[in-house]
């Protein structure tokens, strides 16, 4: 590139609608002219530029009505590394003192360092997805050629980021009754905060997808009287159809007083069901190892016995443990086919149907494996509302919308802690601002 600047004079109020004049590698502009500018133009004239932010020519003093004279600069380093110039203005007149400088609290607030951009830039940045503090300081860098210390960061998060959220969000969540379809479901999530958790029972409405409470609190405080009270405030003047949830008893309880149907997650019976199952599952897997070994161990002795003796009791005891491998591997196959018709059971098209299914388990108890003889019993206690999806055609059988969103706004749950309370309630923030914004539907 030349090192001449290319351009003598800019004058660009067309563009800008306001004042730009680029003049000897001095920029006067006004301070509607975000810094951002002038670093695209630096790339431009491929040199760096004086920058002198001034209101004008021809002020008049507030205090006098005569004409403010220029004055010199006040000298600024915006986000610590761009030296900015502001124009200070005095009065002209004898006795008047009034003097100014050009004010620039748009672009950076009072008191502070780093300009707006650049504040906001760690909300942004996190909105796109979770991003470290480190991350967030090297992404600053890479565009404004600067790295606010960690300390910054949150500072920006907890005031320029939680205030943008709040404008950006407040349209977002609202919503009137006659949206919303009437079919909810509840769950709960326990996020960390510094190695403690927390709990964060959500509810949402299933068709629409809109969520109408999210909210956490400590984990001890979740008991069945906040259960019950976050449901009926949450859900208090509004139609309810149905509400899905896991097999959390409390729930059952309240539900049944609301008198509304209740759907509990197939998914999650299935889960409980698998989680009985693994047990057994292993033992008998345990079994099988253990017996393939032994028979490898005495097949590789078989040579080596010199009497026949020895050589046909050992083989005998392969033929043994052979045989029970051939028992364990029945047993797991009998266990894998009763899962198969449990699961059979939440498939069917219609209650009668289901029931028959379960009533066939459930009539030939004493000969199931334990376990399964165990859940089918439980089932027994909570069979209509397993089935309820198949009554009311509305009802999702499973709560994995909702689950779906929780792992959406709060992804990683398990391993992430986060430091503080409101980190963790700007992340759900976010994470709720963006699943509304791609996932809410009319109803
Ligand atoms: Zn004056």
């Amino acid at each position: 590139m030349s090192k001449k600047p290319p351009h003598k004079f800019i004058c660009a109020e067309d563009v800008f609608k306001s004042n730009v004049k680029l003049e000897n590698d001095v920029l006067i502009i006004d301070p509607s002219v975000s810094p951002s500018f002038i670093r695209e133009l630096e790339k431009i004239v491929n040199k760096s530029i004086m920058i002198i932010y001034s209101e004008g020519e021809n002020l008049k003093c507030p205090l006098c009505g005569e004409k403010l004279s220029k004055n010199g600069f006040h000298n600024r380093l915006l986000n610590k590394s761009d030296l900015i110039h502001l124009q200070k203005y005095k009065c002209s007149k004898k006795d008047c003192e009034f003097e100014k400088r050009t004010n620039i609290d748009n672009i950076v607030p009072k008191g502070c360092n780093y300009e707006i951009d650049v504040r906001h830039e760690p909300i942004k940045q996190n909105e796109i997805s979770y991003m470290s503090l480190e991350k967030i300081s090297e992404n600053i860098d890479l565009k404004y050629q600067s790295k606010p210390s960690r300390q910054s960061i949150l500072n920006f998060l907890d005031n320029e980021g939680e205030k943008y959220l709040d404008d950006e969000c407040n349209d977002l969540f609202e919503y009137d009754n006659n949206e919303l379809s009437g079919v909810f479901a509840i769950d709960e999530q326990f996020p960390s905060v510094n190695g403690e958790y927390r709990a964060r029972p959500v509810i949402m409405d299933v068709h629409t997808n809109i969520i109408l409470n999210d909210t956490i609190l400590p984990i001890e405080e979740l008991d069945v009287d906040f259960k019950e009270n976050f449901l009926k405030t949450t859900l208090n003047g509004k139609t309810i159809k149905g509400i899905v949830s896991d097999g959390d008893k409390s729930y059952a309880t309240i539900i049944d007083k609301i008198k509304v149907p209740h759907q509990l997650c197939n998914f999650h019976l299935m889960q409980n069901l698998m989680n009985e199952l693994i047990k057994p599952i292993n033992k008998l897997n345990r079994k099988i190892k253990s017996n393939t070994k032994k028979i490898n161990d005495i097949k590789e002795k078989l040579p080596s016995f010199r009497s026949k003796k020895v050589q046909k009791k050992n083989e005998k005891k392969i033929k043994k443990l052979k045989s029970e491998i051939r028992k364990y591997k029945a047993e797991l196959k009998e266990l894998e086919n009763y899962k198969e018709r449990i699961s059979n059971i939440f498939k069917q098209k219609n209650v009668k149907k289901a029931k028959r299914r379960f009533k066939t388990l459930y009539n030939n108890l004493k000969n199931l494996p334990p376990v399964v003889a165990t859940f089918i019993q439980r089932l027994n206690k909570t069979f209509d509302k397993a089935v309820n999806h198949m009554v009311y055609e509305y009802l999702p059988s499973t709560n994995n919308q909702l689950e779906c969103y929780n792992g959406v706004s709060l992804p990683d749950n398990q391993k992430k802690t986060y430091r503080t309370d409101r980190g963790l309630e700007r992340a759900i923030k976010l994470g709720k601002k963006r699943w509304m914004e791609r996932n809410r539907k009319p109803n």
